[in-house]
């Protein structure tokens, strides 16, 4: 167990009136170890805390006031998101896409995490094989919801199979118990084109409308085939297999509307994409419940674009950290690099995206009045195989396209492609041969920088 490490203290706040300073470890509140931030958020919610602190280099820690009222914010970030050991994955599954990295990157994407705590911080998904009845009893009691929950087959011996861990066969009874505890919980099905698609499919869904129809919404999502997977029954859906999978999720709608009143399953867009398939209109994602999980991000740029004062769902982030800043998320689903609006500039513009987003964005930029704005699809070279969504592009990749635009131009990027300012493969924005904007990856954002606006990381708004 470590303590929390103030990373930062925010001026004129309970902390630094009682004098916290960065690096001090913060031991206990109130008597109590805090296990990971959530229970931080809690305990340092009450009015009037003793904090026991440890400041660098000392061997014992101090008992320190601070007085606050409660639900005042103490004022300080802390180093990470669980002090405990993060709960790891016991899964091997085939189509993880960590398996697909290439060796050499940085440590933390390395990280196979099945931890409920990241799933409510950060939105990632879980499969529950290592949940416990104390995890249970505390997203009960605690109400630690919205969670998010990899399903990809009812079938106990299909998903085993899936996972490659027999508790794969047993622990979405965790599922149930999380839905008749109230928690609204979102699925995830990752189809693997000759695994569970087809009537594996249908029967996974049929096993949700029987057995789990209290989840809020599923997303179907198909299988990211990267050039360094070994895995040789894993592939990229064909045309043909990615327009199956739409018309099993459009018949399933109908059902689950007929049924619960709602559409409960949605295709990520990729399917639209490949299938060469209109995107629905905005009214069939039902509010975008998996917009970050690529589902309706699509239909809400393109809105967007078209309506830029409209807003949209766009920047919607699931997880606890939506609404409340505390510990960084290295590793996880990071906070994007912040960008603002930064002055007119009406130099022509190029926009880079990944080959998906570039099939979104053609349409778009092919009617925009300008005619002096260019569209790059860069090819995800690094990762290779199927990957095309903007999310997984590297510098190494967007370099390589840098290098073929004229001077003249303005470079706009998607902020997706960034975490907390580094791409992927670890360069920052630093290390393109070039200056680049990024700019906020909605279509609303686009406009105003295809309207003269121009974008710059961490300015003022
Ligand atoms: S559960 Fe997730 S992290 Fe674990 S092996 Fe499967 S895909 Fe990878």
């Amino acid at each position: 167990m470590s303590a929390p490490t103030v990373t930062s203290v925010t001026v004129a706040s309970p902390a630094a009136r009682a004098g916290l300073a960065v690096g001090d470890e913060l031991l206990t509140l109130n008597g109590h170890e805090p296990r990971d931030v959530i229970d931080f958020q809690r305990l340092s919610d009450a009015s009037d805390l003793s904090v026991l602190v440890r400041r660098a280099g000392a061997p014992l820690g101090r008992l320190v006031r601070v007085d606050k009222a409660a639900g005042e914010p103490l004022g300080v970030e802390v180093s990470s998101a669980v002090f405990d050991r993060i709960r790891t994955c016991d899964n091997h599954c085939a189509f993880c896409f960590i398996y697909q990295l290439p060796k050499g990157m940085r440590r933390s994407l390395y990280l196979k995490d099945d931890d409920y705590r990241l799933s409510f911080l950060y939105g990632n998904f879980t499969t529950l094989t290592r949940f416990t009845e104390l995890d249970a009893e505390r997203i009960l009691t605690e109400r630690l919801g919205p969670l998010f929950v990899s399903i990809h087959a009812t079938d106990p011996e299909l998903r085993a199979r899936m996972l490659r861990n027999p508790k794969g066969a047993t622990s979405l009874r965790w599922l149930q118990v999380l839905l008749d505890g109230g928690i609204e919980v979102h699925g995830q099905i990752v189809v693997c084109p000759g695994v569970n698609d087809g009537a594996a499919l249908e029967d996974t869904l049929a096993g949700i409308l029987d057995r789990y129809p209290g989840l809020a919404s599923v997303g179907a999502v198909p299988l990211g085939v990267s050039r360094y997977s070994d895995e040789h029954e894993m592939r990229p859906h064909t045309q043909d297999e990615a327009r199956r999978v739409l018309d099993t999720i459009d018949e399933w709608q109908r059902l689950f509307r007929r049924a619960l009143g709602h559409r409960m399953v949605f295709a990520a867009d990729e399917y639209y994409l490949l299938a060469q398939r209109d995107l629905p209109r905005a009214g069939h994602y039902e509010g975008f419940p998996q917009h970050e999980n690529g589902i309706g991000m699509a239909r809400a740029f393109v809105d967007s674009f078209a309506r830029p004062a409209a807003g949209g769902p766009g920047g919607v982030r699931h997880g606890f950290f939506s609404s409340v800043d505390a510990a960084p998320a290295d590793g996880y689903r990071a906070p994007r690099v912040e960008v603002a609006p930064a002055g007119r500039d009406t130099r022509p513009v190029t926009v880079l995206t990944g080959t998906y987003g570039a099939r979104v964005l053609g349409p778009l930029l092919a009617s925009h009045p300008r005619d002096d704005v260019e569209l790059r699809a860069v090819p995800n070279d690094f990762f290779g195989g199927n990957i095309g969504v903007a999310g997984l592009l590297t510098g190494e990749d967007v370099a390589r396209a840098l290098a073929e635009v004229p001077d003249a131009s303005r470079c706009l990027v998607p902020d997706a492609c960034l975490n907390e300012g580094r791409f992927l493969d670890g360069l920052t924005l630093a290390d393109l041969p070039r200056q680049v904007e990024v700019v906020p990856s909605e279509g609303g954002s686009l406009r105003v920088a295809l309207d003269g606006t121009s974008f710059r990381p961490g300015c003022p708004a």
